[in-house]
């Protein structure tokens, strides 16, 4: 079968980015657009594949390329390989999704001893030739045979310093001539033969590199980063060479069509006289501002101007351009929708928005969620140079600074009097006091769903989980980090957005939430159809979740509301009790705290909906350790409720049901402060009263009855309903069943992944699951983000069993992926009618609800430009 492998850029072609990758369609375009472009074609992506498939270029394939170079002289008017008048070309990777820097390049291919001679003749400018032609032995050694670079930069220091000058520039003609003498000699002593003469073989090797550089160790790491899949390669563009180090009417730069940190209009970029593109990148040379053009090369830089304005137009994006100018004649050799910052992408769409240039639904499409966590937590100075001292998960974003603490009592203590960092071999409930008084919490162990965690996400702290280069000694009172010892007190600062952790105090900034940001999500609510709630087990977290735009709560985890200096004495008198009497006794004292809790967060969230879940937590959660015991009594109960497997022993309604004391005390607390909330305020809050952990339809149908008659005592007249979490995987399948007693499910994907994949949550992350990761096993921890073929399959048949059996059953869900973009167009697809996730996840959640929707109805999702 013959494919055919090579397009011209200005030969149609209809297999787009996917085919020609980013670089080579935008090249494509723009010769097609009138752009100023040098002349070139592009191996496809087909090409890379079968290469990696084969081992070796495919069959058919350098004849297509000769007939392309053939073409390519044909036009130019230079011949490939000729001593007198050498037509050079570049061989630049680019895959359809943008890798920056992760794949190889090399400049100047075609010349050899005679053609640089011949080059050095026909410019009259040997410098320019010898220049061009070291950087080719360079970049070819070391892109094609893996030579050190470093060897080759030294050789051109000790030049300059035998020369006695500091810059590139100064060196001439003769001293470059003799440096390519010196880095061929590098090339045959590390490469083991001579550097090739031949441009045609000078081109296939080059070629063949650069399809190899999709599967540099650097690119896998990159790919994995961001999700993109490893078996859709690369694509080559072999480019006629223009010269921007040909002298002082010759130059490089890059431009961005706005500023790509605020997104505000205006020219912005950096150009370098007499000088190769690489020379940008690897700051040998400080750049000048783009606007020095304006003087030195004036008609280029009105036509880059007008270029840009056009770029942008076509593209309706921003724009990221990298241009030569060649003895005053503009050549632009790439453009790409700009990386930016979250407040560029909002500023930028907004304005976009304004200028009749996009539509709101494409504006929307244009902002990534996940980075909208940018600007909801204070950050590092993105300027400052740091080293770091440890690497953990980023579990919960945003950055802070303070001295260390190793236990919860001590962060409230020394919290009072400045910044304290929470360090731990892991958090549980009872540290809760602690993570608030902290400004960030740093854990040894735990992983992306852990205790500090979750926590940590809902209270809207940096977190680092996970840091197992952390070592602790509680007893000293120390950690080791970095290889130094530090004391309670010593400041260190946690970045929870990167997992990057540094020794002392690092700067800062805060976060920038703007008039931009309200406008985009103001857009989303306008096209979204799933509603987004927020998890809080708080007033304040509720407020908070309020302000950021949540339409209830879809998650009260009652857990906290035990725990206290004077709940938990009381919760503990409970567990120990040794009859119902004694339980009902202490379960009485806790009822007006509970009460009081739910009254805070009943008026925060007035007249939106709320769900309740009452106590999961298996109760020796709620008692110290078995040497911490002050009685007898205690350790024997302590002993008593050990279980080898906590997570799937007597926890969620099987306490309920074996102590429905428990329940009832909740239960009551929440329809009198729903009763008390109404009465004082006259807005009736609309409360769910959720089960955890069922699985069977029994097990609600008992529980369902314990809170009707509950409820009908304390508060007949104020509506709630009554459903359960579907967080175990019998649940999912039974869920026509259960569906008879429930009015709502909220799907626990926390547990549900964990009883689905049989991997513990607490223990995977750090263990197998990082291995997994590492190694490709599996690409996306599923604890983040919705393992949509294995769990999602079983909330598919909940959702498809749960509506069958009744129609108007509300479905939402309630685990970590409720705040997860990726997940959250999932549940899109499932028709779920809510997310919630942790009040700092509701903007980007509402966000990609929208997108969600966006996608799913066919509308434009846009695809951003270049590569
Ligand atoms: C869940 O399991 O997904 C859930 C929300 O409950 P928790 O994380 O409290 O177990
Ligand atoms: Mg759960």
């Amino acid at each position: 079968m013959s494919s055919k492998y090579l397009y011209d850029f200005d030969e149609p072609c209809d297999g787009g980015r996917d085919l020609l990758g980013g670089k080579g369609v935008g090249l494509a375009e723009m010769t097609q657009l009138g752009v100023p472009v040098p002349a070139g074609f592009t191996i496809t992506t087909d090409a890379c594949r079968a290469f990696m498939q084969e081992g070796d270029l495919p069959h058919g394939l350098t004849a297509e390329l000769d007939e392309h170079v053939r073409r390519l002289e044909e036009r130019t008017g230079e011949r490939f390989g000729d001593a007198a008048d050498p037509l050079l070309v570049s061989v630049r990777s680019g895959a359809a999704v943008s890798m920056p820097g992760m794949m190889d390049t090399i400049l100047n291919l075609g010349l050899n001893d005679a053609a640089a001679e011949g080059l050095a003749t026909r410019t009259g400018n040997p410098r320019f030739a010898y220049d061009s032609y070291r950087r080719l032995v360079q970049m070819f050694g070391e892109v094609v045979d893996g030579v050190d670079g470093h060897r080759f930069e030294s050789a051109l220091s000790a030049l300059k310093r035998q020369r006695g000058v500091n810059q590139d520039m100064d060196l001439s003609g003769d001293d470059l001539r003799e440096l390519v003498a010196t880095f061929k000699e590098i090339y045959r002593t590390d490469a083991d033969g001579e550097f090739p003469a031949d441009a045609r073989d000078q081109l296939l090797r080059a070629v063949r590199a650069v399809f190899k550089s999709w599967e540099n160790p650097r690119a896998h790491v990159y790919r994995r980063a961001n999700d993109i899949p490893d078996d859709i390669g690369t694509a080559v563009n072999v480019v006629q060479m223009v010269f921007g180090n040909k002298g002082d009417t010759s130059g490089t730069g890059v431009a961005f069509t706005r500023n790509p940190s605020t997104g505000e209009q205006g020219l912005y970029g950096e150009f370098l006289a007499n000088a190769q593109g690489e020379d940008v990148v690897a700051g040998i040379r400080t750049p000048q501002p783009l606007e020095a053009m304006r003087e030195s090369l004036r008609d280029a830089f009105d036509q880059l101007v007008d270029t840009m304005r056009r770029l942008e137009e076509h593209y309706r994006d921003m724009q990221d351009i990298e241009f030569t100018v060649e003895d005053g004649r503009l050549y632009l050799l790439q453009t790409r929708s700009a990386k930016r910052t979250a407040a560029a992408a909002l500023k930028s769409a907004v304005s976009m928005v304004e200028e009749g240039l996009i539509s709101q639904q494409d504006a929307i499409g244009r902002i990534d969620p996940a980075q909208l966590d940018q600007l909801l937590h204070p950050m590092i100075d993105p300027d400052a140079s740091l080293e770091v001292a440890a690497k953990g998960l980023n579990a919960s974003p945003g950055a802070a600074s303070g001295g260390i603490v190793f236990d919860a009592d001590t962060a409230v203590e020394r919290g009072k009097n400045g910044p304290v960092l929470l360090v731990r071999w892991e958090t549980t409930p009872d540290d809760i006091h602690g993570m608030i008084a902290a400004q960030g919490i740093l854990t040894v162990h735990g992983g992306m769903t852990s205790h500090a965690a979750v926590v940590a996400r809902g209270m809207g702290k940096p977190c680092v989980a996970g840091c197992e280069q952390l070592e602790l000694d509680t007893d000293a009172h120390t950690a080791t980090l970095g290889g130094r010892t530090l004391r309670q007190g010593d400041v260190i600062t946690i970045d929870g957005g990167t997992g990057n952790v540094y020794v002392g105090e690092v700067p800062l900034v805060p976060p920038q939430l703007n008039e931009d940001f309200e406008t985009i999500l103001g857009w989303a609510d306008d096209v979204r159809r799933l509603g987004v709630r927020a998890n809080a087990d708080t007033p304040e977290d509720a407020a908070r979740a309020r302000g950021f735009g949540a339409q209830g709560i879809g998650l009260c985890r009652t857990e906290h509301m035990f725990f206290g200096d004077e709940r938990l004495p009381v919760m503990q008198e409970m567990i120990l009790a040794t009859d119902e009497q004694g339980r009902r006794a202490a379960l009485d004292r806790l009822l007006p705290f509970q009460q009081s809790d739910f009254e805070g967060i009943f008026e925060a969230m007035a007249g939106l909906p709320v769900t309740i879940r009452l106590l999961d937590p298996p109760l020796h959660e709620f008692l110290p350790t078995e040497e911490q015991a002050t009685s007898d009594r205690m350790r024997a109960r302590i002993r008593a409720l050990h279980e080898q497997n906590p997570m799937l022993g007597t926890r969620g309604c099987r306490l309920g049901l074996l102590y429905p004391e428990i329940y009832e005390m909740q239960i009551r607390a929440i329809a009198r402060a729903a009763r008390v909330v109404q009465e004082r305020t006259g807005g009736a809050p609309l409360v769910e009263v959720m089960h955890p952990l069922v699985g069977f339809a029994e097990e609600l149908r008992r529980l369902r009855d314990l809170t009707e008659a509950v409820w009908a005592e304390e508060a007949p007249d104020v509506a709630h309903l009554v459903g359960t979490m579907i967080e175990v995987p019998r649940a999912a399948v039974r869920a026509d069943e259960i569906a008879d007693h429930a009015d709502f499910f909220s799907f626990g994907t926390n547990d549900l992944t964990q009883t689905t994949l049989a991997f513990s949550r607490d223990d995977a992350e750090g263990k197998f699951l990082t291995r997994y990761l590492n190694d490709d096993v599996l690409r996306q921890n599923p604890f983040e983000v919705l393992d949509t073929t294995g769990v999602g399959d079983l909330m598919r048949l909940a959702v498809e069993r749960g509506r069958a059996a009744k129609p108007g059953i509300k479905l939402g869900i309630c685990g970590e992926h409720g705040g997860e973009p990726r997940s959250i167009a999932f549940c899109e697809t499932l028709g779920l009618d809510y997310v919630s996730c942790s009040p700092f996840r509701v903007p980007l959640a509402r966000l990609a609800a929208a997108q969600a929707a966006l996608a799913t109805s066919g509308a434009g999702v846009y695809v951003a430009a270049g590569g």
